[in-house]
């Protein structure tokens, strides 16, 4: 994977390298729940109002962390008996998995892992079927209405649109829209190796379970394990 060097100067923190074999995870306790980077991609992608790619999920909201052992954002407690780690927010969009459920279930390969790592989706062939929103484990998938296309003969109106990972900006050297536009760098873009480096170098765990990381990273999640 080669990272850009001209783009250097206009990518964030957290964009360590973009392209081929590219991934995008967050760091949790990074985030504050601004939604920077839901209107960055709002608005880089024309997403119509009712709907985003991203979606920032909280957990304990409203509820401080035990100040003596733990940060507000830290996940970390969430695997402890009796911990307490406060209000904790995850930036979900779709993670680009090495082993995507959404592909494995779509009946009409609407959905397709590409060789460059993008999972992508092919609008002429949904029939919005709504498949994969079940399988996905980030709930990734979305579902803006319409009445044009083979989706429509489905009931559901809709056929599915979700996170690009800005293929068409990482094409010209750019990052993905979101993680330049994130004021604390908490959306981590780079290979396993550099993301896993990261957030070992900040002192955070992956939020995700074994067996999110092997559905995100597949045999990369190995990475993580230190
Ligand atoms: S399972 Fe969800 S997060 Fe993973 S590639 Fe499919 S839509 Fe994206
Ligand atoms: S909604 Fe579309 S992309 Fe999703 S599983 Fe059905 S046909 Fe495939």
């Amino acid at each position: 994977m080669a990272t850009n060097e001209s783009s250097d100067q206009v990518m964030g923190q957290g964009v360590m390298s973009t392209g081929e074999g590219a991934r995008i995870f967050p760091d949790v306790e990074a985030c504050i729940d601004c939604g920077g980077c839901v209107v960055a991609c709002k608005r880089t992608w024309d997403v119509p109002h009712d709907e985003q790619r991203i979606s920032i999920s909280t957990m304990l909201e409203g509820q401080p962390a035990d100040p003596m052992e733990f940060n507000g954002n830290s996940p970390g407690a969430l695997g402890q008996a009796n911990a307490s780690p406060g209000e904790t927010s995850i930036p979900m969009q779709c993670y680009h998995c090495e082993n995507a459920p959404c592909v494995s279930v779509c009946p009409v390969d609407s959905l397709v892992k590409k060789e460059n790592g993008f999972v992508e989706v092919r609008d002429d062939l949904c029939v919005g079927c709504q498949y994969c929103l079940s399988a996905c484990p980030f709930g990734a998938p979305q579902f803006p209405a319409e009445d044009e296309g083979a989706a429509s003969l489905f009931g559901t109106g809709g056929t599915m649109d979700k996170c690009t990972m800005c293929e068409e900006r990482q094409d010209v050297g750019k990052g993905p829209a979101c993680a330049e536009e994130c004021a604390t760098d908490a959306l981590l873009v780079g290979d396993a190796t550099e993301i896993a480096d990261e957030l070992d170098k900040r002192g955070t765990d992956p939020f995700f379970n074994d067996r999110a990381m092997e559905i995100v990273f597949g045999d990369d999640a190995g990475e993580f394990e230190r």
